[in-house]
């Protein structure tokens, strides 16, 4: 029987809100009943409230509906599961406000992202951080909060871990050139980025080190990988590119880096969860691509996509290569989702 459950949308307005819409508009198990804003949009029909973005209509069934508070008491009754895209500063207390009621609360947030019993998973990665949730005997909390991580390190783990596994990742020096809308909406100013990079994002590069230890580590302990970021805002709407130059532990080929990520096989395919692309890694060989515009949207823009592997001559047995991953998809809402459909076909760990 296809499991059934109503969820809310914290943010429902913003970019990441947007895609969550989008992206939930026909999902086989979750409905959305209920759409929340910031205190100035309550009250607002959706499509007054919003600037609606994406490239597909805004669907009907959104459009009128109206905003409610980000509070537990502003929820119909039979809300089962939290999906959050609200701002760092707001999320310490209306996520765990949800979370402390009883919901199941999936965050695109950074804000408990690093806390120890708070699971940040990319489900096709770290599957067995989901043991960390811990919330209910450290914290008194009814329900949880799962955590997806920053929208550039969803990429880059999905690429590291197979070479992780293989090889052993030592060393990892990245430069990003990353969309317009991961700054969200209205997000960067026209003026600002035209004819622009912006060789700066606020908090990002210690986000790329911290988080990427944490899902390439045990439940644990994080991963002893070195890891030096330098990040950069580029005139492309949707997503994220990243040049990883990468240090093994063991030599490895070209051609066996390709063969290795190539032969990934995603460890969710037996469960069947509906955002789970059958591809999550795909090796593109023509020697320009991954691009954004013409690669984001691979396996309904869940797929990451890695190309130009070649040696890297200065790391110890390094390797270099392109990554390219869709940041409001598989960088957030879409990452989200799947990381519901996960917790939930995960019995043992449910609360
Ligand atoms: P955004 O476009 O600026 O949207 C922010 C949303 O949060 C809006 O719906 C806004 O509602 C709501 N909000 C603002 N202040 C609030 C408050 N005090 N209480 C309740 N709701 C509030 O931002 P975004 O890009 O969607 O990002 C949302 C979150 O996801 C951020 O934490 C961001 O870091 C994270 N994230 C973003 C991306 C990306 O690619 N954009 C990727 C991964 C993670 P109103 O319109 O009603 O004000």
């Amino acid at each position: 029987m296809t499991p059934h459950y109503n969820v809310a949308i914290l943010g429902a307005t913003g970019a990441v809100g947007q895609r969550f819409l989008q992206l939930l508009e026909h999902h086989p198990w979750f409905t959305v009943k209920a759409l929340m804003g910031s205190e100035h949009s309550v009250g607002k029909l959706y499509r007054d409230a919003t600037q609606w973005m994406l490239e597909s209509e805004l669907p009907t069934c959104y459009a009128d509906m109206k905003l409610v508070s980000s509070h537990t008491t502003a929820l119909p009754p039979d809300i089962d599961i939290i999906f959050s895209a609200i701002p760092a500063e707001a999320a310490r207390e209306i996520e765990g406000a949800f979370a402390k009621a009883g919901y199941s609360v999936f965050s695109n947030t950074r804000t408990y992202r690093m806390e120890k019993d708070i699971p940040l998973m990319v489900p096709e990665v770290n599957p067995l951080h989901l043991a960390l949730i811990k919330q209910q005997s450290r914290r008194g909390w009814k329900g949880c909060i799962i955590t997806n991580p920053n929208c550039i390190v969803i990429p880059l783990v999905m690429a590291l871990k197979p070479l992780h596994d293989a090889f052993g990742v030592t060393h990892v020096i990245v430069s990003t050139m990353q969309a317009i809308s991961g700054a969200g909406y209205p997000g960067v100013a026209s003026l600002d980025i035209v004819d622009n990079i912006i060789p700066y994002i606020a908090d990002e590069e210690e986000k790329i080190i911290t988080e990427t230890q944490k899902i390439l580590g045990t439940p644990k302990a994080p991963a002893r990988i070195k890891i030096s970021p330098s990040c950069h805002r580029v005139a492309v709407v949707d997503g994220h590119t990243i040049d990883a130059r990468i240090g093994l532990q063991r030599p490895a080929t070209a051609t066996e880096i390709i063969e290795v990520l190539r032969n990934y096989t995603n460890p969710l395919a037996s469960l069947n969860l509906p955002s789970s692309p059958a591809s999550c890694l795909t090796v593109l060989e023509a020697p320009n691509r991954p691009q954004p515009k013409l690669d984001r949207m691979r396996g309904n823009g869940m797929t990451v996509c890695v190309g130009r592997i070649r040696p890297d001559e200065v790391l110890q047995n390094g390797i270099k290569m392109i990554i390219l991953g869709h940041n409001t998809i598989r960088g957030a809402a879409g990452g989200a989702i799947l990381n519901a459909e996960y917790y939930l076909a995960q019995k043992k760990y449910r609360v």
